[in-house]
């Protein structure tokens, strides 16, 4: 192999099923929005996500994220509370909808959502005369957030709760898979995403009821008639019966692929024990289960001698794809005028964070590569 070679942050793995159901696809030309692929794969979802979960198979993590919000019934004008550390797509469809984000900072221990904060928001709005309208908690890199006291809060004050489970495929709290504890969950299956469909979502609901309005809302709201009529706004975002195929020949691999990820970051876990000021991002407790889609690390510039920006760019002239951990919603130019909860916690994990190629083909070479660049990089 050469020395030479790229590593990339998270590629695709694919089973080598896939192609089989993609040529049952052909043979039955079946290559539309619908067909057994669909159905088969979101059949495989439900069953891996347990709950009597309802899962549709869409386009895309993000339109996944648009229709739950329509779901949820939010329209123009309402406020949505959200995570401010994630990425950019768990925000923007509340802009689709002339909705108006509320940005909420993490805590230390998940990175994600901070439940006080969370509360401290939702009286701070009731008291200025607009009850917020839905929440999106995300489950970032794959660790759970604190959902129960999230449930709770949501509950408390009867606000629809959407978990952004993208990152978070077979991650679980308590035993529960991530993405089937609030009123609507989301999936992506991009191509860097724990499985892949090339690209791809699922939304996650609760009954057969929402299931079929999710169907029709992402096949253009076509009312029943023999002629195409239309009462409601409709979107063009199901699945393809290929991209399906994709998903149900991923499927069969998903568990050994959580564990491939998990045994990377065992990996790093043990090497950092060697340096001075590097912290991977762990679990609280045994309750928190991560799929560790991506492993993270804070480098502590005082200890370490190095930023973590550097260590990027260290990492990146040696052909390894690391990334620094997402800027926050709150400090994005398209998102700055909306309010924010929060000190700087999410401010400071972007600032001193790293992600690591985590990927689940990633061989033992790549991994002592990556660690002798990182030791080199901190000399
Ligand atoms: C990937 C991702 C999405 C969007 O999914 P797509 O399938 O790329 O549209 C949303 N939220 C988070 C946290 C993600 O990582």
């Amino acid at each position: 192999m050469s020395k030479n070679n790229k590593i990339w942050l998270s590629p695709p793995h694919l089973s080598g099923e896939e192609q089989k159901y993609i040529q049952q696809a052909f043979t039955k030309n079946w290559i539309a929005t619908e067909g057994e692929n669909i159905t088969e794969f979101e059949n495989d979802l439900e069953f891996f996500l347990g709950k009597n979960i309802k899962a549709t198979a869409l386009i895309s993590g993000t339109s996944s994220i648009h229709l739950a919000l329509i779901l949820a019934g939010v329209k123009a004008g309402d406020e949505v509370i959200c995570q401010s550390f994630t990425f950019v797509a768990s925000v923007n469809p509340v802009l689709y909808l002339g909705a108006t984000p509320i940005f909420i900072d993490s805590e230390n221990d998940t990175w994600n959502m901070c439940p006080v904060l969370l509360e401290q928001a939702i009286q701070d709005r009731i008291k200025s005369g607009k009850k917020p309208k839905c929440i999106i908690v995300v489950h970032l890199y794959g660790m759970p957030a604190k959902i129960s006291e999230i449930v709770k809060i949501a509950k408390k004050y009867d606000i629809k709760l959407i978990e952004d489970a993208a990152e978070a495929l077979g991650s679980s709290y308590d035993g529960q898979m991530c993405g089937t504890f609030g009123d609507y969950g989301i999936l992506s299956f991009n191509g860097n995403k724990i499985i892949t469909t090339s690209s791809g979502g699922a939304l996650l609901c609760k009954s057969y009821i929402e299931k079929r309005k999710a169907v029709f809302l992402a096949t253009q709201a076509k009312d029943v008639a023999d002629y195409y009529q239309h009462s409601e706004v409709g979107y063009n975002y199901r699945m393809n019966n290929i991209s399906a195929g994709i998903g149900r020949g991923q499927m069969e691999v998903l568990d050994k692929r959580i564990e491939e990820r998990i045994k990377t970051n065992q990996f790093y876990k043990k090497e950092f024990l060697k340096y001075k000021g590097i912290q991977v991002l762990n679990e609280p407790n045994q309750k928190f289960k991560s799929n560790y889609w991506l492993s993270c690390i804070i480098i502590d510039k005082k200890s370490a001698k190095k930023t973590a920006y550097e260590m990027y760019c260290h990492l990146k002239l040696n052909k390894i794809d690391a990334r620094l951990l997402w800027k926050p919603m709150h400090l994005q130019p398209v998102f700055s005028k909306y309010k924010f909860y929060g000190t700087k916690i999410s401010q400071t994990l972007f600032e001193n964070g790293l992600c690591l190629p985590s990927g689940s083909n990633l061989t033992i070479d790549e991994k002592q590569r990556i660690m002798s660049t990182i030791a080199s990089g901190l000399k």
